[in-house]
């Protein structure tokens, strides 16, 4: 199984830019999982691990886009009246297999073969039917209602490449294909780590002074999402030995450890010193709110993640930069095409420059198809009541220092920023 080179994360000294960020992972970092086979049905959301290339026409024979009367052009041109002899039907999976001769249609359906000597299909409803003959209306054109074999896939064309993450078109487009057995990158293995002497399991007993613990429950997901095999290794106690244990026996089964808490520097902060005994700890000082800085390391072959404690810090980093390092790790093709919403802004706010920024935002589409944007009204990080309240993530450039009511803003959707 392919490793990480050693110590991949060693740190830029001084504040980097989201972009740096991400650009240090993808250079950093590579596919570590090996490429296995699973059957077709299952192999949605999966990432692909081979370009697949079309072996034969797709449709493989040209057939009817409706059911109707199939018929050569040049004898409806040359015949008066337009009326044709019925030779014969020509259904889905039962072609007509007869010769024509001149003067003659066949009846056919949506989806059947469309018979030799035929190169134009009318629409049932347009013809008038007697005992063995039909009349045809005037003025069908060459070619009406015909599709085209390979009009959807030519032979030899490449219609998927390796790193793409299964859609249900995707897979639709491989059982198109033929395709049974599907090559797919392996899950990547991750372990999920709380850290704090404050945090209780939903289920427990609260006494006073503790907290549920609510990042492992939400990144659990999260991680579910992204098409992670998580392992999870609970709450750890935040004292040295304990988090070092913990983290040696989780670098050592998984590819990736993933901890929340426990890295804002504090004298009950063990992480980093835990993470520095096993391997290597690097802070990432990266210009965003909320979340820095960024704990990466390097456990054996294993990467590591330390994540802000507080569960909003801790979901937008995930989202900003544990994705693109576990699309990197999956063999994932990243960054896709960006995809974003714009709307107008429902708010007007103050920003610090020199640093980029995530809202919790809800946006709304109105019936001209205008985009509004609201944010959350209180910038906690604590309040996952805010992430409950927003539908995505608004981004504030790095350059922008007032948002005025009616200005333009981008808008990442969750059900974007979790796929
Ligand atoms: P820390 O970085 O450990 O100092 O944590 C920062 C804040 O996040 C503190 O208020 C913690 O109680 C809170 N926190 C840390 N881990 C979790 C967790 N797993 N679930 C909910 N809140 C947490
Ligand atoms: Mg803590």
């Amino acid at each position: 199984m392919p490793r990480l080179p050693n110590d991949c994360f060693s740190s830029p000294e001084d504040m980097i830019s989201v972009e740096q960020a991400r650009a240090l992972i993808t250079e950093k970092t590579g596919r570590i999982a090996d490429t296995e086979f699973v059957e077709l049905q299952n192999s949605g959301d999966r990432v692909l691990a081979e370009d697949i290339y079309s072996s034969f026409d797709i449709p493989p024979a040209d057939n009817s886009a409706v059911d109707g009367y199939a018929f050569l052009h040049a004898d409806y041109t040359a015949q008066q009246d337009r009326a044709f002899n019925v030779a014969g039907r020509s259904a889905a999976g039962e072609p007509y297999l007869g010769e024509l001769s001149e003067g003659y249609c066949v009846k056919i359906f949506t989806g059947a073969s469309v018979p030799v000597r035929c190169d134009s299909i009318a629409m049932i409803e347009d013809v008038t039917e007697a005992a063995d003959t039909i009349v045809l209306p005037a003025g069908l054109a060459l070619g009406s209602n015909r599709r085209h074999a390979g009009e959807d896939l030519k032979t030899g064309a490449l219609v998927l490449k390796s790193g793409t993450k299964l859609r249900p078109q995707e897979v639709g487009q491989l059982a198109s294909m033929g395709h049974h057995k599907v090559p797919v990158f392996r899950r990547i293995k991750v372990a999920l780590l709380s850290t704090g002497d404050e945090l209780e399991n939903p289920g427990d007993n609260l006494p006073y002074g503790s907290i549920y613990d609510s990042n492992r429950y939400m990144l659990l997901q999260l991680l579910n999402k992204y098409g992670c095999d998580v392992k999870d290794y609970g709450i750890i106690r935040d004292t040295f030995d304990t988090l070092r244990d913990a983290i040696s026996d989780a670098a050592a089964n998984t590819d990736l450890v993933i901890t929340s808490g426990g890295v804002s520097m504090g004298d009950e902060d063990h992480v980093k010193a835990a993470v520095e005994a096993a391997g290597d700890l690097h802070f990432w000082r990266i210009a965003i709110k909320p979340g820095r800085p960024l704990a990466l390391g390097q456990v054996g072959g294993t990467a590591f993640v330390g994540l802000p404690g507080n569960p909003v810090a801790a979901l937008v980093c995930a989202i900003q930069f544990v994705k693109p390092l576990i699309a990197r790790l999956s063999g994932e093709t990243f960054p896709k095409d960006p995809f974003a919403l714009s709307g107008k802004a429902a708010f007007s706010m103050k920003k610090k420059t020199g640093r980029r920024e995530w809202l919790r935002g809800r946006y709304t589409c109105n019936e001209n198809g205008v985009g509004k944007i609201e944010k959350f009204s209180s910038e906690g990080s604590g309040l996952i009541s805010s992430l409950v309240w927003s539908n995505g993530l608004i981004e504030l450039k790095e350059d922008t220092s007032t948002i005025n009511q009616g200005d333009n803003l981008r808008f990442f959707p969750y059900s974007e920023l979790f796929e």
